[in-house]
C-alpha cells in the first residue's frame, strides 16, 4: 500500500471498518474525511473547506496548527518525549507554577491527567478522602466525562447507559433562566437562586454525607447555561456552611472560552477544586488538570494522594500547555474573545429579531447557545428533550445545511452551540452570521410543518 492509495473513499472505509467512533452506532461512514486544518478552518479530502465554529470539541481554542504551538511540541519531543511522573521535570513544574499564577484565589497545586473525565474522577475522590463523606451532588444538565464516575456525575441522557454507575450521586437542578429546570416554560425560575433549592436537597440527603458539589461553571454541552449573578456565590456559601467541597468543572468553560482565564472569575468565586482540559493546551496533546486550594494542599502534605497515571504530567502535554498559555498572552486572546463575543452576540440578536424560531440567545465570550422553539410564547422546544430519529431531524437539518455552506456547528437537543476558536476574526464571525441567518431562516419557514 502506498500513501497514494489513500483517497477519500479508502480513508472513509478504513475508519468505518476499523475505528470505533465516540457516541455513535458503528457501521456508517464518518461525516467527512479530513485532510488538514489551519487557523479557524479545516479542509476535507475533496478540497472543501469549513469554518470550524465548534473548535472541534470546544478544545482547539487557538485554532488548527498554530505554528508556535506546533514548534513547542516538536522542541519538547526532541528534548524529552517522556519522563515518569515521579521525577521532577522542569516543564511540569513550570506549568504547575504558571497555572498557580493564573488560577483564582488559593488554587495553586495541580494533578495532571490526560483529559477532563480523569480530572473530575480525581477531584471527586480527593474530596471524598478529605471529608470522609461518601456522596456528591451534581446537576441534571451536565456532562463531566465518560469514565465510570464522571459519567455517573453526568446528568445528561448519556448517563442512562452507564449501568448503575458509581454510588452516592445526588442530582439537583440547573440555573436554567429561560425555563424551569424540567424544560417547561416559566415566568419565574426559583431554582435559579441556587441556594434554596440546594439547601432543600441537602436537608433530605443529610449534608454531613455530602463530600462535594460539582457544577460546570457555565454549562457547555447541555445548552450553554450561564448562571445568573449571585448563583455561584450562593453555592459557595452553602458549601462553606456545611463543609462541602465546591468543584467547578471548567473543562469547557475554562482558559479563555468565556473571556476570562477561568469562568468563575466573572463572579469572583473561588472553588475548592477546579478541573480543566481542552483549552488549557488547545487540545494538541491530551491533557487535563485538577487544581486544588489550601484545604486540599494541607491534607495532601499530611496524607498520601491515592491517584496516578502513566501519563500524568506528560512532558509533551505540559510543553503544549505552557506554549498555549504564552501564546494567549502574546496574542491578547482574551481581548479578542471579548470583542468577537460582542460581535457574535450582536449579530445573533439581530438574526433573532427576524425569526420567531429563536427563543433565546445566551452566552459569554465565545461560548454561545441559540435555543430554538416552535413558538416564542409557549416556548415549546423545536425538538423534544432527548429526541432521536425523525423527532430530532429539525435540528440536524440546520446543522447539515450549515455544513453544506461551509460552516461547522453542532446542536444539543434544541440548542445550537456556537464556539469558534478564540483567534476568530471579524470576517469569520460575519461569514458565520450570514450562514446562520440563512439556515435558521429556512428552519423558521419550516417551523410549523
Ligand atoms: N467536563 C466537561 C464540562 C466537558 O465538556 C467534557 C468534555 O466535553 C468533559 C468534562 C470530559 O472531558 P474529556 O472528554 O477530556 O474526558
Amino acid at each position: 500500500v502506498t500513501t497514494d492509495d489513500w483517497d477519500t473513499e479508502r480513508i472513509l472505509e478504513a475508519d468505518q471498518r476499523y475505528v470505533i467512533r465516540s457516541w455513535s452506532q458503528q457501521g456508517k461512514p464518518a461525516q467527512a474525511a479530513i485532510s488538514h486544518g489551519e487557523g479557524s478552518w479545516f479542509w476535507d479530502t475533496d478540497g472543501r473547506k469549513y469554518l470550524d465554529f465548534q473548535s472541534q470539541l470546544v478544545n482547539l481554542n487557538l485554532g488548527h496548527q498554530h505554528p508556535k504551538l506546533v514548534e513547542a511540541i516538536v522542541d519538547q519531543v526532541r528534548q524529552m518525549a517522556y519522563m515518569g511522573p515521579g521525577f521532577a521535570v522542569r516543564v511540569r513544574g513550570e506549568l504547575g507554577e504558571r497555572i498557580a499564577q493564573l488560577a483564582p484565589g488559593d488554587l495553586d497545586m495541580s494533578f495532571f491527567t490526560t483529559g477532563g473525565a480523569e480530572a473530575n474522577e480525581n477531584a471527586l475522590r480527593l474530596a471524598q478522602h478529605i471529608t470522609g463523606r461518601p456522596k456528591v451532588m451534581a446537576r441534571y444538565r451536565s456532562y463531566h466525562g465518560a469514565t465510570a464516575a464522571a459519567l455517573s456525575l453526568t446528568g445528561d441522557p448519556r448517563h442512562h447507559h452507564n449501568g448503575p454507575g458509581v454510588p452516592g450521586v445526588v442530582r439537583f437542578h440547573d440555573p436554567y433562566v429561560y425555563r424551569t429546570p424540567s424544560g417547561r416554560p416559566a415566568d419565574e425560575c426559583p431554582v435559579c437562586l441556587g441556594a434554596p433549592h440546594i439547601e432543600d436537597v441537602l436537608q433530605y440527603e443529610d449534608p454531613t454525607t455530602i463530600a462535594a458539589i460539582i457544577i460546570e461553571t457555565v454549562t457547555g454541552t447541555n445548552g450553554i447555561l450561564v448562571p445568573p449573578d449571585g448563583y455561584l456565590q450562593s453555592v459557595r456559601d452553602i458549601c462553606d456552611k456545611y463543609g462541602i467541597f465546591l468543584i467547578c468543572d471548567e473543562v469547557m468553560a475554562g482558559y479563555g472560552r468565556t473571556g476570562e482565564w477561568y469562568a468563575v472569575n466573572h463572579w469572583n468565586v473561588v472553588p475548592d477544586i477546579v478541573t480543566s482540559a481542552k483549552g488549557l493546551n488547545s487540545g494538541y496533546v491530551p491533557l487535563g488538570a485538577m487544581t486544588v486550594g489550601q484545604r486540599s494542599r494541607d491534607w495532601l502534605v499530611e496524607n498520601k494522594f491515592w491517584g496516578g497515571q502513566t501519563y500524568a504530567g506528560h512532558p509533551l502535554a505540559a510543553a503544549s500547555a505552557l506554549a498555549s498559555l504564552r501564546i494567549m498572552e502574546e496574542e491578547n486572546i482574551l481581548d479578542n474573545v471579548r470583542r468577537q463575543g460582542q460581535r457574535l452576540d450582536a449579530g445573533l440578536r439581530r438574526i433573532a429579531e427576524s425569526y420567531e424560531i429563536i427563543g433565546d440567545v445566551r452566552g459569554k465570550g465565545l461560548f454561545y447557545g441559540v435555543e430554538l422553539v416552535r413558538d416564542r410564547t409557549t416556548k415549546e422546544m423545536l425538538v423534544p428533550f432527548n429526541a432521536t430519529g425523525a423527532a430530532a431531524a429539525p435540528m440536524q437539518r440546520i446543522v447539515a445545511d450549515a455544513w453544506q455552506r461551509g460552516l461547522y456547528i453542532s446542536a444539543n437537543n434544541n440548542v445550537l452551540r456556537l464556539t469558534p476558536p478564540l483567534i476568530v476574526t471579524d470576517d469569520e464571525i460575519d461569514f458565520a452570521l450570514v450562514i446562520l441567518d440563512e439556515v435558521i431562516g429556512a428552519a423558521d419557514a419550516r417551523r410549523k410543518d
